[in-house]
């Protein structure tokens, strides 16, 4: 840190992204990556986009908008495109935020919710979650703060049913409730479709995983007009090119091919189940995921030991050192070869400890 660093940052704990290592080839399942390839249609747009690189991006990314609005059945005026989906939770966190209006989420949940609050000075509160890591929704009534809830959750992979999103919708009428939905095309009930419904909602989507674009960064935020037209207030007054020419293509091809993004995610889960049932014979033991990863257990290894040990062998998957999750692990979904190569794995490493 330099001498002339801004006191209010000193005490920043920055979010820590899982690894990137660039030393050796990993098998990578540590960071909810799509193990398929960007749609063809999408880097096809992309390829084109670079004829008109010298010059600046369309601000309101119309074409973009009008092609999303078309694929989720919103208004154009519902939706709002931002770089990643983290640049809209940061927006969210700076728009319905304050000391009078603190923000309020669970205790496990996506480690970069009370980062967003620190770096904005903003008080926020944790809410444990159940023992078996599921929502207590009630906890989430009549708060009189913003709330935050990953839908599904992350790292548990556990989701709310759309009725008990739309409980706690009922029980907030004078709070934003932002529903991070990363992960919903894995398995979960989106809450768009409330959208015309509670002036209070606002849905955060990703193009990084169900859609193969985590290297292009592009998220957005979906809500009615007035909560749109908010956060477009704070992204023209930080980085109005917020989406670049590439990504913005990207983008508009990934949508046009839908059919590649639902059959890439009907894979995937069925990958996720062979999976899970695979580490349940090895004796783990997990949540009901409904996310593109698994969040496992063992009785006779720590998770610590367990991410070390693979990483060993080629292997990345995540640990936490949080003490409430210390024991389990994330483990993205993969390629079906690459599961079969994770499980092998962990089988010669329970079996060496015997
Ligand atoms: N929300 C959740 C719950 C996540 O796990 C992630 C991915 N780390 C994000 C949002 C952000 O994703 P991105 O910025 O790539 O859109």
């Amino acid at each position: 840190m330099s001498r002339f660093f801004s006191e209010k940052y000193t005490f920043l704990e920055p979010y820590t992204p899982g690894e990137q290592p660039q030393d050796k080839r990993y098998i990578k399942l540590n960071t909810n990556e799509s193990p398929f390839p960007l749609s063809y249609l999408a880097a096809l747009e992309a390829e084109m986009a670079a004829e008109k690189m010298q010059l600046y991006p369309d601000p309101e990314c119309g074409e973009l908008v009008k092609t999303a609005a078309a694929v989720f059945g919103l208004n154009e005026k519902e939706i709002l495109f931002t770089n990643g989906s983290d640049e809209a939770l940061n927006f969210a966190f700076m728009a319905y935020c304050d000391n009078e209006k603190p923000a309020i989420f669970p205790n496990i949940t996506y480690g970069f919710y009370p980062v967003f609050a620190e770096i904005n000075s903003l008080p926020y509160v944790e809410i444990p979650l159940r023992e078996d890591f599921t929502i207590r929704i009630e906890d989430y009534f009549q708060t009189g703060k913003t709330i935050f809830l990953a839908n599904p959750n992350a790292p548990t992979g556990i989701a709310l049913k759309r009725g008990e999103i739309e409980e706690i919708l009922r029980q907030n009428r004078d709070s934003v409730v932002v529903i991070d939905e990363a992960y919903v095309d894995f398995g979960a009930e989106s809450c768009i479709s409330l959208i015309h419904g509670y002036d209070n909602l606002l849905v955060i989507q990703t193009f990084s995983k169900s859609r193969s674009m985590a290297g292009a960064r592009l998220g957005f935020a979906a809500g009615n007009q007035a909560l749109i037209e908010d956060l477009r207030s704070i992204k023209y007054s930080t980085n109005p090119y917020n989406i670049n020419r590439f990504t913005m293509a990207a983008g508009i091809g990934v949508l046009k091919d839908e059919e590649y993004t639902a059959r890439n995610c009907a894979i995937l889960q069925e990958t996720r189940n062979y999976t899970a049932g695979e580490l349940r014979k090895l004796g783990f033991s997990m949540t009901d995921s409904s996310a593109n990863f698994l969040f496992v257990r063992h009785p006779g290894i720590s998770g610590e030991k367990l991410y070390y040990l693979l990483k060993e062998k080629g292997i990345l998957i995540r640990h936490f050192s949080k003490r409430e999750i210390s024991d389990y692990n994330r483990i993205t979904i993969g390629k079906r070869e690459d599961m079969d190569r994770l499980i092998e794995t962990i089988r010669e490493i329970l079996e060496e400890r015997e």
